[in-house]
């Protein structure tokens, strides 16, 4: 599945972003909607809908956007933090371009809801 997502056009550069990072791979740019006071997204710019559907061949890729969120929360001063992925509409996918939410800066409860 590859549809046109707000995510692809702010890859586009068709809709604006509060971009922090970007690199051949991945841009990086903080959630309209922040749910703690650090709240960013890290998206390829490969048009991948959710982790459902990569193979093995993504496994670079992946590695990049996790060792990439983690330098930001770092440059974000976070001591702790979360990274999610809501994979699916049932667990709260809502952009269906993969991204990844870093989220800190309060405490987070666990289980999330
Ligand atoms: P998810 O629910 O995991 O699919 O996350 C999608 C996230 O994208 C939500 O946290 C939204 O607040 C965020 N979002 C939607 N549109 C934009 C946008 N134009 N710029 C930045 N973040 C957005």
């Amino acid at each position: 599945m590859t549809g046109e997502t707000i995510f692809s056009r702010i890859i586009k550069g068709e809709i604006p972003c509060d971009e922090i990072y970007s690199d051949d791979k991945c841009i990086a740019f903080r959630d309209i909607e922040p749910q703690a006071p650090v709240h960013i997204l890290v998206i390829p710019k490969k048009t991948i809908v959710n982790l459902k559907e990569v193979g093995a061949e993504e496994q670079e890729l992946l590695g990049h956007l996790l060792l990439i969120s983690a330098q930001i929360a770092k440059k974000e001063g976070l001591e702790d933090w979360r990274t999610v992925i809501n994979t699916g509409a049932e667990a709260g996918q809502t952009v269906f371009h993969l991204h990844i939410h870093i989220i800190g800066g309060r405490k987070l409860n666990w289980p999330p809801g």
